[in-house]
Parts: structure tokens; sequence; C-alpha cells
């Protein structure tokens, strides 16, 4: 009668959407003043202020049917020539507008992507902790998807888990740096080996394996981070990038695919690209934002707010005896439960009006994700929530480097 996988997919919506319900339940119930939800990567900062001037500017000056009328199905001229050009001058490379194809974010773009190159029988590596989308995306093109848990200790690739899971059948793997949930930056070695590891298995099984690049955080990251251009590294890479969080424009739905020269065959995939975008109706991203964003180019929302965010955790963290390392990017943190089971803390942690979302659905268990895209003033204010529920727990003092 109707599709049973889809059904579930709708009937159960994600963990991270639960508790976020929960949440505006729970404010209805007791003032959202006194209810301290980390569970949802909304950002929290303000779009900068080019972002509504370029909107005020273009309504002006734009006729009405030219501004929210259809643009090409890959997306407007002008703008992808826009930004292979930002992307050209700042990472010295050679795109084209032909290279771009425009999305509704970075869902659409790993959605597109995932059809485009899916084949009977293929597989994705995703490295845990991942996002837990990627799995119901893959999934859904007919991948068969394989994990391979990252380094316990440094949340890095774990590279020889990595080689040993690469066979035949790999069509692509996601790398996603900085990360959800772990906010980990991944470090140039790194991307090196990892790239030399593809490099080595496409000669022994004489096949393609693609590098999906998902990039919503490239410019969250803190401390002069370097986050390496992975298409730089590795000709198969291609980038699924978004707006959402660098210009805090999640709910205007605007990203790219980039499908650079340098992929095999790409062209052809980004033809693919093209068919998949029209199969699943993603053509013509939002036409107003697509203007918009030759103007935003390189412009971000203020993230000197979220560095702030992240140090007062991790400090507050440190002190009450909780097991976290300090991330490089994204807003997330990723703090290690003081019990096995991540759900029963997260439990304990809604008494003191925590809203913490538990990592199995990251795919990886024994932690808990928090995300600080959230006003500082709440973070103050459930300091001695996180105190208590540490004394709970009996954590004392700073037992962490
Ligand atoms: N990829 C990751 C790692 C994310 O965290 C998110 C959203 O939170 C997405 C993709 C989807 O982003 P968008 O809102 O641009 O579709």
């Amino acid at each position: 009668m109707f599709s049973k996988n889809m059904y579930e997919l709708g009937a159960h919506s994600s963990v991270i959407r639960e508790i976020f319900e929960y949440g505006k339940k729970r404010a209805s119930e007791i003032g959202k003043e006194n209810v301290f939800d980390f569970s949802i990567g909304n950002p929290s900062v303000p779009a900068p202020e080019i972002v509504n001037e370029t909107i005020n500017s273009l309504i002006e000056k734009i006729p009405s049917t030219v501004l929210h009328g259809y643009t090409s199905a890959v997306g407007d001229a002008d703008t992808r020539k826009a930004i292979a050009e930002y992307l050209n001058k700042t990472y010295e490379t050679k795109f084209t507008a032909n290279n771009l194809y425009m999305t509704c974010g970075a869902a659409a773009s790993l959605t597109i992507t995932f059809k485009a190159l899916c084949e009977e029988g293929d597989e994705v590596i995703l490295f845990a902790p991942y996002f837990p989308e990627y799995k119901v995306f893959a999934e859904t093109a007919g991948f068969k998807v394989k994990t391979v848990m990252c380094d316990k200790n440094t949340l890095q690739v774990d590279l020889n888990a990595f080689e040993k899971a690469i066979t035949d059948k790999t069509k692509a793997i996601v790398v996603n740096s900085p990360n959800n949930p772990s906010g980990v930056v991944l470090s140039e070695k790194t991307i090196v080996e990892m790239c030399n590891i593809l490099r080595n298995k496409q000669d022994e099984f004489g096949s393609e394996i693609f590098l999906i690049a998902d990039e919503p955080y490239r410019e969250l990251v803190y401390d002069d981070v370097n986050v390496p251009y992975l298409t730089k590294y590795y000709d198969n890479t291609i980038v699924c990038y978004s707006f959402s969080k660098s210009l805090s424009l999640p709910g205007d739905r605007i990203g790219y695919i980039l499908v650079p020269d340098e992929v095999r065959q790409s062209a052809m995939i980004y033809k693919a690209v093209c068919g998949a975008g029209r199969a699943m109706g993603y053509v013509c991203a939002p036409s107003l934002m697509q203007f918009i964003i030759p103007y935003c180019l390189g412009k971000t929302a203020d993230i000197s707010i979220y560095k702030k965010n992240r140090d007062l955790l991790v400090d507050a963290f440190k002190k009450y005896g909780y097991t976290v390392a300090k991330p490089d990017g994204a807003f997330y943190l990723f703090l290690k439960s003081p019990e096995e089971n991540a759900a029963s803390f997260c439990e304990k942690a809604k008494k003191y009006e925590l809203l913490l979302v538990p990592s199995d659905s990251f795919g990886f268990p024994g932690y808990v994700r928090i995300s600080y895209c959230v006003m500082t003033e709440m973070i103050e204010r459930s300091l001695p929530a996180f105190e208590k529920l540490a004394k709970e727990y009996n954590l004392t003092g700073e037992n962490n480097g």
C-alpha cells in the first residue's frame, strides 16, 4: 500500500529531533529560561549584516519575476562563476561554473551525490562518529553502509581500520571535517595518509573510489586551525557544501556540489549529478538565495561567539571532572559519558533540565553530543546543573589534559 521504508523513516524521527521536541514541550511547562537545550545544531548567531543588506538591495534592483523565478536547473550561471572564482582565489584551484551544481543545502548535496554515484551492490564507508542522516541518505540511494570507528583517543580516522574496510565494492567514503558530532578537524597528516590508501586501493582493485567531502562547517574553526582543501589531496573528490552554518542560513536552504575536472569521468559524473537532482526534484535551488551568494562569499556569522561558548564549557567541564577534548571546529562538544550507557546518562541529565544527545545514533557509543550554538547566557545559567550532575557521578577536578 505504501513504502514501509519511508513509513519507518517518517514514523521515527531522529534522536536529536526527539530531544529537541521534548525541550519545546518542557519549556512550555516550566518556562524556556529553565530548560538547557543543547540538542540541535541551529546556529544561534545571526546571519552577517551583508545578507539582509543584499536581500534588500536585490529586491530594489532585480525585477520580481527574475528574483523569484526559476534559474537554470543547475543554478544561476553568474552565481556558480562567482563561487568558482572565490574557491580559486582562496585555495589556488582552477574551477569554473561548469564544476558547480547549486543545491538546497548539504542534505540535498549529499542525497544527490549518493544517488549520482550508487550502482547496485556498491558500498559507502562512513567514519564513526558520523552525522546520523548519512546512513538514511546513503541507504535510500541504495548503498550498503560500512562503518569505520575513529581512533578512541584522537577521534581522527583510524587508518589501519580504514584500509581493512575498503573492498572492490567500495564506491565512496564520506569525510566530514570539522566534524559533527566531535568537532574534530582532520589533520593534514591524516588526510595525506588516507588519500594514499585510497589511491593504492583504487590501483589494487582497478576501481574508482570517490571521496565525498561534506563541508558545512569548513569556516567554523577556532585558533587559526587549518582545514585542508580535499580536492588538492585526492583527484576523485566531490565537495558537498552548504551555507547553512557559515552564514547562519539553515532555513534558507542553499549550498552546492562541486565536481572538479580532476574527478575521473568528471563530465559524466556532473551529468549524473544533474540527473539525480532531476530525478529527486532538486532542480533550481532557491533563486533569491542563489542571487545573494556572490555578495556573501568569504563572509561568516560572528563565530567568535561559538569560540567563547566552547571555551566556557570546556573549562567548566574539566573543572567538574568530565572527560572532554577541546574541539577545533564546528559547534559541538563530544563528552565522554561517565557511565557506559550514554542514553542513561542523558536521562539523568534531564533531571537537571540539561538536554544532551547520546552518541549511539552517531555510531559511536559511550559519549554525548553537546551543541553549543546556543546563547552564551544560557550556557552560564546551565553550569550549576552540569556541576550537580558531575557530583551525582562523584566526578572530581581536572581529570583531562
Ligand atoms: N552534514 C552535516 C555534518 C550536518 O551537520 C548537517 C546539518 O546539521 C548537514 C550535513 C545538513 O546541512 P544542511 O542544513 O545544509 O542541509
